[in-house]
């Protein structure tokens, strides 16, 4: 027990990466949680949104998992802890006897602490395999790869703090925070403007972001909406742009040929890549006038300091690296790094999505993104667990998922929910059915993956258990329980102990999370320096290297955390989504998420707030599409893809563009990745889902 009903617990919201914190204490009857502001939380100061608000509300829900479950004869029944870990223990020692360590793999998840992450790829390794994923492969991996690859770290090189303090325009792409993130757009974002910052919005929607800067008294917004899929011509407009204005006018700071000069390399292959470039026939394939992008070139280049904001529009393509890699171009040619109110910085969607990757749930690197194949990472490592690590990375997420039923025979999936967040559902929920042996699921709620699970393990709400998330600004902060609902369920810790200590015998047993988090900072080095006792109520931004490191609030003051210290500049050119709309399927699809619902909504669809303000799934249609197909706003219409069909209800807007129609996947009853493309960016292997080709039938 942390926590009574007299003294609420400090602790932060289970929903986006913004990290706010919140208060949770006891109601009057036992299980029930009320939730309370926090008044001088460190992010958010004690403002919430509303999926913050009503975060308590699916913590007593009666849909809660109370017992461990089996399932026999296709049915499930109650069985003892004892039986459920036997039966799980079993299966995974006859799989890697039948098919070797890979033959499972293992899902941790950005809805669970670091330290349950942790423990969970220390699992996976011990069994043999880096088949260890999450879902940051389904949001940022692109982002990632292009961030540590081409400046060091795979994470916001910024926080939000300095940019509110010091940022003269932000150029936000591909991201709706005015939905996703509605606490940095209100107190960060749209607080920069009102003191004169100017944003640049890059989006094929109009949304809640865009009506958030419609503020009375201010022009300091621009929006470019663009078609999806065409982020890289948009940007290599605004290279082109600069690199011609400097070249006419070298003095007037359209580059900072001494950053360049000093602090990068490939320079010169990006004015080689956009050597001959036709901007106007660029901007045409866009869709925005070539006078608006040129404008808000010269917007971003002469800013002082200006920031970049890159979101799943961005990194949800076959092309997300690259996609990623034009906004660090851009951000390295002018300089804006390595400094407040600048850099690249992705808006993380999860809790914890940040983390999750730090902490090393992933197949290709250790905590602290040491390479697997790098000899000496691996051995230091090795020397604190006391056991060998595979070398050579494993399968991502989805490639899990293809391999099921060929070289992977069994999954570990904690807190996920593959069944609706992977592209392709209707593929992806035949080869769970059908083709995988055995599947072990440990939640709270019976998800749509868990259902067809062989064993279900209940565990306990972020409510319920301590341990520590980091946000999208890289703040490790302290989660904080009050105490178990039901008596019966387990937190996830105590679940991966005993399973990693049935199975092993020894370096799976710890005294509680702080004792796991020791144990984690002596292999990860951007969390060395921190102690539970230091995060105390603020947190520590990483990288802290050493005991009483205050953490940076933005990176790379000096150098770049790449081999030689250089940030690399790397020409990019436009690359169509793999599946582009043909006459059978004439209409861009596009995919996004709404302020009220989370991800595939196995919490908010339970919280009667906020499925009250949004029931159901939808799609918008143009109103001239709306016209061609005879549709009226509110018509029930069958939206589909080469993979699937959605029935939904049609919301006719001018938010979107002619051509385009734009849903949604957090309903299990129709949702968006029934129809998404399962085709993925060969380096990060982040699948697109931002583009695929579907038709609409109506009647
Ligand atoms: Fe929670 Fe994000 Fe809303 Fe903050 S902005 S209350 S972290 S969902």
């Amino acid at each position: 027990r942390h926590g009574n009903a007299d003294e609420p617990v400090k602790t932060i919201c289970p929903y986006c990466g913004v990290g706010c914190g919140i208060r949770v204490r006891e109601g009057e009857e036992r299980g029930e949680m009320n939730f309370m502001p926090w008044g001088d939380a460190p992010v958010n100061e004690g403002s919430v949104c509303i999926k913050g608000g009503a975060a308590t509300q699916v913590v007593d829900h009666e849909d809660r998992l109370t017992e461990p479950l089996i399932k026999e004869n296709g049915a499930f029944r109650e069985a003892t802890w004892d039986e459920a870990l036997s039966r799980v223990v079993d299966e995974m020692e006859a799989i890697r006897e039948q098919h070797g360590p890979d033959g499972m793999g293992f899902f941790g998840s950005s809805k669970t602490f670091n330290e349950e992450n942790y423990l969970l790829q220390k699992l996976a390794r011990r069994y043999g395999t880096n088949q260890i994923d999450n879902c940051t492969r389904m949001c940022h991996a692109s982002t990632v790869w292009a961030l540590r690859t081409s400046l060091g770290m795979g994470a916001m090189t910024n926080s939000m703090a300095d940019l509110e303090e010091s940022a003269d325009v932000l150029w936000i792409q591909g991201a709706n925070p005015g939905e996703q993130h509605p606490i940095a757009n209100s107190q960060y974002f749209r607080q920069a403007v009102l003191e004169g910052a100017t944003v640049i919005q890059v989006d094929p929607h109009a949304n809640k972001t865009t009506e958030s800067f419609d503020i009375e008294g201010t022009d300091r917004h621009m929006h470019l909406q663009l078609e999806p899929g065409t982020d890289i011509p948009l940007l290599n407009v605004v290279l082109k742009t600069i690199l011609e204005r400097h070249e006419a006018e070298p003095d007037a700071g359209w580059i900072d040929e001494s950053f360049v000069e000093e602090r990068t390399k490939g320079f010169d292959h990006l004015k080689e890549t956009l050597e001959g470039f036709d901007k106007e026939a660029a901007a045409e394939e866009c869709g925005v006038p070539l006078a608006d992008i040129e404008l808000a070139a010269e917007k971003y280049a002469m800013a002082n300091d200006a920031a970049i904001f890159t979101g799943m529009g961005m990194s949800q393509h076959t092309c997300g690296v690259d996609n990623v890699q034009n906004e660090i171009n851009l951000a390295l040619i002018t300089g804006n790094l390595g400094k407040p109110g600048a850099g690249v910085n992705p808006l993380r969607g999860q809790n914890n999505v940040q983390g999750t990757c730090d902490v090393g749930a992933m197949p290709n690197v250790l905590p602290g993104y040491q390479l697997v194949d790098d000899d000496e990472a691996r051995e230091s490592v090795e020397e604190v667990w006391g056991f060998e690590i595979p070398s050579e990375p494993g399968l991502t997420n989805v490639e899990i998922s293809h391999a099921i039923g060929d070289t992977v025979h069994g999954l570990y999936v904690m807190g996920e929910n593959p069944i609706m967040s992977e592209p392709d559902g209707n593929q992806t929920e035949q080869r769970f059915r059908e083709e995988l042996g055995f599947l072990v699921v440990q939640d709270i709620f019976m998800t749509e993956t868990a259902e067809l699970a062989d064993v279900v393990l209940p565990a306990t709400t972020w409510a319920e258990r301590g341990g520590t998330v980091t946000n999208t600004d890289r703040r490790v902060q302290r989660m904080r329980g009050v105490h178990k609902v039901h008596e019966n369920t387990r937190h996830d810790l105590e679940i991966l102990s005993e399973v990693g200590t049935r199975l092993f015998g020894e370096g799976f047993e710890f005294d509680g999370p702080e004792d796991v988090f020791e144990e984690l900072r002596e292999v990860c080095p951007i969390m060395h320096g921190m102690t539970y006792d230091a995060l105390g109520e603020e947190g520590i931004h990483w990288p802290c290297y050493e005991e009483g490191d205050e953490g940076d609030s933005y990176l790379y003051a000096d150098d770049f955390e790449t081999d030689d210290g250089l940030g690399r500049i790397e020409g990019v050119v436009h690359q169509e989504p793999k599946e582009t709309p043909d006459e059978e399927y004439p209409l861009v699809l596009t995919t996004a998420r709404l302020e009220e619902h989370y991800n595939t909504g196995t919490m908010s669809r339970r919280s009667p707030t906020l499925s009250r303000q949004e029931p159901e799934n939808f799609v918008d249609v143009h109103p001239n599409d709306a016209e061609r197909y005879g549709i009226e706003d509110g018509d029930t219409v069958r939206l589909r893809s080469r993979r699937g069909e959605i029935t939904v209800r049609a919301d006719v807007t001018e938010d979107i563009k002619e051509g385009v129609v734009w849903t949604t996947p957090h309903f299990a009853a129709a949702s968006a990745n029934r129809l998404t493309n399962d085709v993925l960016d060969e380096r990060a292997k982040i699948p697109e889902y931002k583009a695929a080709a579907a038709e609409i039938d109506v009647g």
